[in-house]
């Protein structure tokens, strides 16, 4: 059995990353899609161990001093994280795993397992990604200018990846990542 695949899927906040991977696992459902540790408190909707296991900065720091994380980064002023132990063990059972982090993770993932595929989903136009950020009314206004400012730095990363989803039609982008998703790891090959 050969080790699975990583894919990154990362880009600016707003860009629709989390629909994007929600539903290329609901089309590929053997995909393991890892859930994130962070500092920052739950939103009203989200569980722990779910949507993130969401830890104390002290506990955060507990862990990355274990060397628990295999990338971490301090994204709006709270800290996030990909859990390593978890991460390995689902490649060895040659499961591909999908990892939806900012950019500077997704560069620290692709230092350790150079083999990871960046993929970057951005939206048409700043003021889509503007829309999308104030339209989840998760964020203040000083918040929602800090996702900007991120966004206008990353948005320059894009020709770094290895492929760019263009997230202006959900199912269309859908579609994108799915396709690349199987071009890179088509369905049989996983049983040989
Ligand atoms: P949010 O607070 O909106 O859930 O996420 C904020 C940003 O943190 C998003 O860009 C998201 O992709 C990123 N993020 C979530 N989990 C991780 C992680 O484990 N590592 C890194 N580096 N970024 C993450």
């Amino acid at each position: 059995m050969s080790a699975g695949h990583v894919f990154i899927v990362s880009g600016p906040s707003g860009a629709g990353k989390g629909t994007l991977v929600h539903e290329l696992h609901r089309r590929i459902p053997n995909l393991w899609v890892s859930v994130s540790a962070t500092t920052r408190p739950p939103r009203p909707n989200e569980s722990d161990g779910v949507d993130y296991f969401f830890l104390t900065p002290i506990e955060f720091d507990a862990r990355e001093r274990a060397g628990e994380f295999l990338e971490e980064a301090s994204v709006h002023g709270n800290r996030y994280g990909t859990l390593r132990g978890p991460v390995e063990r689902r490649l060895s059972q040659g499961m591909d795993v999908i990892l939806e982090i900012d950019p500077q993770g997704a560069f620290q993932v692709r230092k350790h397992l150079p083999s990871a595929l960046l993929v970057f989903v951005k939206t048409a136009d700043a003021a889509e990604l503007e829309k999308r950020i104030r339209h989840r009314g998760a964020e203040t206004d000083a918040q929602i200018r800090t996702r900007l400012d991120t966004a206008q730095h990353e948005l320059k990363l894009e020709g770094t990846y290895d492929h760019v989803v263009l997230n202006d039609d959900v199912s269309r982008a859908v579609e994108d990542l799915v396709d690349y998703v199987r071009s890179v790891s088509p369905p049989d090959t996983k049983d040989l």
